[in-house]
């Protein structure tokens, strides 16, 4: 999943964005309201981490900005204001869930893990399927007819990018999206390694290619789920 971290705080950010890629999200970092909202218009994310107290545009005012727009961003807010008002404000301009600082890195994850899920409504654990192919996000381990199936943190990025939408065509750029934060290197042929690696791991007709218009995941090749 692709996050996009709010916080002014250069260390706290930094840690942050670390901590968070050690879980597995692609982590873009930025440090004022304005280029939150820059960043959200021009790219997609599944996730916003938020500070509320931002230099410029206030974090409550990117938040209403981003409700009024009607995007569909699950919203975590961050904040060292501990008054009930300020939480309130938060929650009611449009935030889904807030952590106060300073707060447990464990927490954090499991809150996260909990809006992620929130996104996907069909989704009971941690854990996105689609007939025998299945991922499991808070271990980060994925299994295929019941066998456990080792993938690279970008082959399973890419393949839980696929599975949310089952049978919806992605271009090349928007799966680019979801594998690389900004200032991460794409190799021009990187994706399409990536497909066929999970082309050899999985089935060859898993990852179908739409001439012209990018690829998308053939339902019937992930198999009937047994016993369900
Ligand atoms: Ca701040």
């Amino acid at each position: 999943m692709r996050l996009l971290l709010v916080e002014d705080d250069v260390m706290l950010g930094k840690n942050l964005q670390q901590a968070l890629q050690g879980q597995n999200y692609v982590v873009d970092w930025v440090q004022t309201g304005l280029s939150a909202l820059a960043a959200l218009q021009a790219e997609h994310f599944d996730l916003a981490v938020m500070d509320l107290g931002l230099p410029g545009l206030d974090g409550i005012r990117v938040i209403e900005e981003v409700r009024s727009q009607q995007l569909p961003l699950p919203i975590l807010i961050l904040t060292a204001r501990d008054s009930v008002q300020d939480r309130v404000k938060g929650l009611d301009a449009g935030g889904d869930d807030y952590l106060l600082k300073p707060f447990d890195l464990n927490e954090l994850f499991a809150r996260l893990r909990a809006l992620g899920r929130r996104n996907n409504a069909a989704v009971a654990v941690n854990e996105i399927r689609c007939g025998t192919v299945v991922l499991d996000t808070a271990h980060h381990q994925a299994s295929y007819q019941n066998q456990p199936v080792s993938l690279s943190r970008r082959e399973f990025l890419l393949l839980e990018a696929l599975l949310n939408r089952p049978g919806q065509v992605f271009t090349r750029q928007q799966l680019e999206q979801s594998l690389y934060g900004w200032g991460e290197e794409v190799e021009s042929n990187a994706l399409e390694v990536h497909i066929h690696h999970l082309r050899k791991k999985f089935s060859n007709d898993l990852i179908q290619t739409v001439r012209g218009v990018g690829y998308r995941l053939n339902k019937e090749a992930a198999g009937q789920e047994s016993g369900a």
